[in-house]
Formats: C-alpha cells, structure tokens, sequence
C-alpha cells in the first residue's frame, strides 16, 4: 500500500511516498513560498502517485482539534501568507484521508514507531533548529491539549553573565529566545557552525536546553528524550546536557533512566528522517480511523 507523506516547515516542504512498513519509496522538496505557489506544487506532486492516504505534519501553531472549526488551520505563524491558513482543506482536493498533526508530534511518532522510542510508552522529541519545539508522546499517544504544548516558549532562568536580549517577540527569556539557532547566531554575531570552537558558546547553549529538559522531565516524566535538529549536530553538547540536567535535578529524581543518561537523553535515531517517516504513520493511523 503506497502512502503519502508531507513535512511542511517554515522554510521547505518535503514530499515523500512510502508504505505502511515505513520504507521511504521516492522523496522531493520545495521551498515554502506563498500558499498559492506551494499549495498547487504539492498536490501536482501527489496527485499521480496513487496513495492511499497521506499524512502531514506542520509548522505551526496548528489547530489539532477536530471538533473545532479550524481544524486544520495553521493559525498565528510568523510568516504573514500562512496567517490562519486552511491547508487541510486545500489537501482535501486529493480526495483521499488526510492525518494531521504537529512536524514535531510527527518526528516523536516517528521514533516511536521505528526509532528509539519503539518499546516505550512515553517519550519526548524536541528540535532545536530555527526554532524550538517538541512533540510529546504519553502512554502511546500523541498528546494534544487545549492547543499543543509549545515547549520553545517555556520560560527559563537567564545566565548571569548573559545579556543577550533575546530571540523571540512576545518573551525576553524563553527557551526558543535563549537558545534556538538564530539566537546563537544574534548573540556571537557569526553562523553557529562556525562556533564549533569556541566551548562557551556550548555551555552556555547546554545551560538552557538542560533546564528546558528539566521542566520536560518534572512535567511529562518521559521514559526517553530525543534531541534533533541542526544546533544538535553540535555532539559536544550531548555530554554537557546530561551533566547539567544532573546538577539542576540535584538528586530530587531517582529512576534507573536517571542512572543512565547516555540512553536516556539521546540524538535522533532515524537518519533526519523521523518526521518523515511520521507523516507516514500518521497517514496510515488516519485510513485505519476512516475504514
Ligand atoms: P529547521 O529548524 O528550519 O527545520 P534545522 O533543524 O536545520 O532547520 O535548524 C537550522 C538552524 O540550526 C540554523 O539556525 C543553524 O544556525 C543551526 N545549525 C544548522 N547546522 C548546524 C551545525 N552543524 N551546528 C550548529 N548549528 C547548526
Ligand atoms: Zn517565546
């Protein structure tokens, strides 16, 4: 059975057809220009390759509530042209199931179905890339809410000696403001790549993202957290992460996923394909509820 899968971020769209076993069969990707430029290459693209349902996971913040009447939408995202765009009904035109959720719900049910979260019933994926945010899995599902969780927006704790303002517009100390990649590259003045050698730019990076793991910890108690996104390719800040994660828990918790950090606290584990690979579960959970 061929499915259909499709990221849709803030700055390209990437397309794939796969199957329910989660084989990735043919994959493209175009930039997110305007809806009406982006919208019509999308369903060019799908339109002949005779899947069966095709699954979505997006920028946002989305509407994930299916009784609500923008359901679908994505609602108040920096990029004006997408400001409360109906992209599920525009997919509707292919006439086949669509699964909707967040691109990030979509990497955690990604690696919770081939990846590092397959035998555990709870886990959290978070990208630090762009932007940050994280898809949260609870007792296998993906947890939705009032809106989502917007874990970037979490408020953190600023380092003494950084005077940095900040990244985000509604938040002088958000987890997003703080630490995303363009904050890094606001705050040194230089690509964050090309920090690669420069050690305080990583402890002080690890400083916020352990207290963002630290609320995620105390609040979702998941059994595992997977770090991705571009910042994350900087491997020095695995170990980093862990100790400071340590040091703020300070004893408080005690589990055996604690006593192992190096497995607890982990990179992605399906080769950047995660998100895809969840559009197609997403797609195939959606022809299941539709039979
Ligand atoms: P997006 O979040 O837009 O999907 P990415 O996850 O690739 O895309 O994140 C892009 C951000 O990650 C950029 O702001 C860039 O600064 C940062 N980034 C990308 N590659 C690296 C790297 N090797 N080291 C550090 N930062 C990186
Ligand atoms: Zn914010």
């Amino acid at each position: 059975m061929l499915l259909g899968a499709l990221e849709a971020g803030g700055t390209k769209m990437v397309m794939a057809v796969g199957n329910e076993y989660g084989e990735i069969l043919m994959q493209s990707s175009i930039p997110t220009e305007t809806p009406d430029l982006t919208m019509n290459r999308i369903i060019n693209y799908f339109s002949d390759k005779k899947i069966a349902a095709l699954g979505v996971g997006s920028f946002g913040p989305v509407d994930l509530d299916r009784n609500s009447k923008s359901y679908g939408f994505i609602t108040s995202t920096p990029k004006k042209s997408w400001v409360n765009y109906n992209l599920l009904e525009t997919l509707k035109a292919l006439q086949i199931p669509i699964g909707f959720d967040t691109d990030v719900n979509a990497s955690v049910l990604g690696e919770a179905t081939w990846g590092c979260l397959k035998d555990l019933s709870s886990g959290v994926y978070i990208t630090i890339g762009t932007g940050i945010g994280a898809g949260v899995m609870i007792n296998g599902n993906l947890l939705h809410g009032m809106l989502h969780p917007e874990v970037g927006h979490m408020l953190l704790t600023r380092h003494e000696k950084d005077d940095y303002s900040g990244i985000c517009p509604y938040h002088p100390n958000c987890f997003e403001g703080l630490a995303s990649g363009p904050s890094i590259e606001m705050r040194w003045g230089r690509k964050a790549i090309d920090l690669q050698d420069h050690p305080e730019v990583w402890e002080l990076e690890a400083f916020y993202i352990a207290q963002g793991l630290v609320n995620i910890i105390l609040t979702y108690s998941p059994h595992r957290i997977i770090l991705g996104g571009g910042v994350m390719h900087q491997k020095q800040l695995f170990p980093m992460i862990r100790s400071q994660v340590l040091r703020l828990l300070n004893g408080y918790i005690k589990t055996p996923q604690l006593t192992n950090p190096d497995e607890y606290i982990v990179p992605a584990s399906l080769k950047d394909n995660q998100g895809i690979l969840g559009c197609l579960e997403l797609a195939k959970r959606e022809l299941l509820l539709d039979r």
